[in-house]
């Protein structure tokens, strides 16, 4: 009886610690600053573009240099990429805009083919623009977002949802579904370009 109770006790506690008491934890290191999650914002544009100028494989003459920001976040891209100068700095946020959607926890881009998390609940989800997988938001799988890989359910691509599993699983509930430890590789799959 006693030895029921004290295991009982034991569970409680772990859930209460992995449910309330670390995500607590988390969070001051989330708006503190430290950390690389940028804060999301509505603003999807081009931005810093420098003075010099060069016509781009588009047909468009832009900035020889210019970021991206995408709701918040600033996204680089290297010397290779202003030497093959495919797309101007306009075109470029087209095609990277196209197919993505928002994080539902953090709010930050999920591009098209990014590995990605499905939610049923959870604190905050659905503050920004979301999307929703037979019922479950769609989150992203950066470091600072997702609180474990084993969330990871499969990949977002301009056709939607491809799940990871046939049965639609992420990868904890495909261990519990199979009793089978699930070893699978969990960052972006590899882009064409
Ligand atoms: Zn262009
Ligand atoms: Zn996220």
């Amino acid at each position: 009886m006693w030895l029921i109770l004290s295991v009982g006790f034991l569970i409680i506690a772990a859930l209460a610690f992995r449910f309330a008491v670390w995500p607590a934890l988390r969070k001051p290191s989330l708006d503190g600053g430290l950390q690389s999650l940028p804060k999301a914002t509505d603003r999807v544009e081009v931005i810093d573009r420098s003075e010099g100028r060069q016509v781009y494989a588009c047909g468009h003459e832009d900035a020889d240099r210019f970021d991206l920001e995408l709701y918040g976040e600033r996204q680089r891209f290297n010397d290779a990429y202003f030497k093959d100068k495919p797309y101007c700095g306009d075109c470029l946020l087209k095609f990277v805009m196209e197919g993505s959607i928002r994080c539902a926890a953090c709010g930050l881009i999920i591009r098209d083919d990014d590995p990605v998390a499905l939610y049923s609940s959870g604190d905050g989800l659905g503050r920004y623009p979301s999307t929703l997988v037979d019922g479950q938001y769609v989150g992203c799988m950066r470091w600072d977002c997702c609180p474990s890989g084993g969330f990871f359910s499969g990949h977002w691509t301009s056709q939607g949802f491809k799940p990871l599993f046939a049965s639609g699983n992420s990868v904890v509930g495909e261990v519990f579904a199979t009793g089978e430890p699930v070893f699978i590789q969990s960052g972006p799959k590899d882009r064409e370009s």
